[in-house]
């Protein structure tokens, strides 16, 4: 493996607020320490941002890009944000992960923990790594003042192949099981122990094998004190589907799910973007399957896609986020209408800039906010976009 050490001019990003992001995502700030990720998960989805380093996404699980001055900018990039008063949840690690081995020699992700803890900034840290850990008295500290969320992947408790697409996450030292993926629920639940917000991520969900154990994994993450689960299905790009073809083809075990996935995917699938998931039907049918499932064990479910399906209990460091889909559809509900100058001063309780503002008037007004969402109908009244309870 190679470590190149660089020099970062900017460690926090804001993202655009596109369709996907106006919808789904609570944040915007994200902060990257290291580009590559040494875990080597064939369907990464974040393989391809290794053109960025006029790379090859191939080489993302070989060449580990390390920002060393990352803590010094970072504190800097806080600050600001705290002067304009904009101080809303940053995920550390979004296209990285931020605890992949490399960081037991750097410790920087501890450093900007630290430097969060410092400003009072809340983050939310998504991994598949045991080496979490190795941080719990920093994010204790964090976590007294609702200041850290933290959610971990789990999509099988079969130990052949999480080999196969997960090849080299490391094993825990802290926390052990049998079942190589039950480690991480084991770490959630030391985090939820000492109050970290934690949500389990059956992110993907891989149709015909994440069936299996779906139900096990939501009623171990219950028992471990887990806050939340949250699920989306696998998407597949052609690089993803060509490393996933090998990798299934060298198993006895896996090899038939390759016309499986041929006729899931590319027969039935729709397109998200440039990469391909599940239809709309099937999405509605796991998404039914996981918040029952959910409610049975007693864990809440934040529901993306069918807001009707969500129990979640959004709090911690997400109390400083922006809004999403379902705050809106909600509100729809519980006010039996909602027009533009309801939404948007709905979204001003919310860190929320200017940018975000009138992305959220567009995608009000053209439809696009609850395009193909249950439940909820657009009218036009006196000349004026309105949506109503379908
Ligand atoms: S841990 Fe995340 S970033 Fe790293 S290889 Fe796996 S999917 Fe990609």
């Amino acid at each position: 493996m190679k470590i190149v050490e660089t020099r970062a001019k900017s460690i926090i990003s804001r993202m655009r607020d596109g369709f996907f992001s106006m919808r789904y995502l609570p944040f915007r700030l994200t902060a990257n320490i290291y580009r590559g990720c040494s875990h080597g998960c064939v369907y990464c989805y974040a393989a391809c941002t290794h053109y960025y380093m006029r790379s090859s996404p191939n080489l993302f699980s070989k060449e580990i890009y390390v920002k060393k001055n990352a803590p010094e900018i970072f504190e800097k990039e806080i600050a600001k944000y705290e002067q304009r008063k904009r101080k809303s949840v940053i995920v550390i690690g979004n296209i990285s992960d931020t605890y992949q081995p490399v960081e037991t020699n750097y410790r920087l992700t501890r450093k900007l923990l630290e430097i969060c803890y410092k400003h009072d900034f809340p983050c939310f840290i998504e991994t598949k790594s045991p080496l979490i850990l190795n941080d719990i008295d920093i994010i204790e500290k964090l976590a007294e003042r609702e200041l850290i969320g933290v959610g971990m992947t789990v999509t099988s408790y079969d130990n052949e192949f999480t080999r196969l697409v997960e090849p080299l996450v490391p094993r825990s030292k802290f926390v052990r099981s049998p079942i190589r993926q039950k480690e991480r629920i084991l770490t959630l639940q030391r985090l939820s122990e000492i109050g970290v917000d934690t949500y389990l991520h059956i992110t993907p969900y891989f149709p015909f094998v994440t069936d299996e154990d779906v139900e096990r994994i939501i009623r171990d993450a219950a028992e471990a004190g887990v806050g939340n689960v949250i699920m989306a299905p696998l998407e597949i790009s052609g690089f993803i589907w060509n490393r996933l073809k090998k990798v299934f083809k060298s198993s006895e075990r896996y090899s038939s799910l390759i016309p499986l996935y041929e006729k899931r995917y590319f027969e039935s699938g729709r397109k998200l973007g440039a990469r391909i998931t599940t239809s709309e039907k099937e999405h509605y049918k796991l998404e039914k399957k996981v918040s029952e499932l959910c409610k049975k064990y007693g864990i809440g479910y934040w529901a993306f896609n069918n807001p009707q399906f969500n129990t979640a209990v959004i709090s911690g460091a997400y109390r400083l986020r922006y809004p999403i889909l379902l705050d809106y559809w909600k509100l729809t509900h519980e006010k039996g209408r909602l027009r533009l100058k309801d939404a948007l001063q709905f979204a001003m309780n919310f860190p929320v800039d200017k940018k975000y503002l009138s992305a959220l008037q567009e995608y009000f007004l053209n439809g696009e906010l609850f395009k193909g969402v249950y439940g909820v109908r657009k009218i036009v009244e006196n000349c004026e976009v309105v949506y109503v309870p379908a």
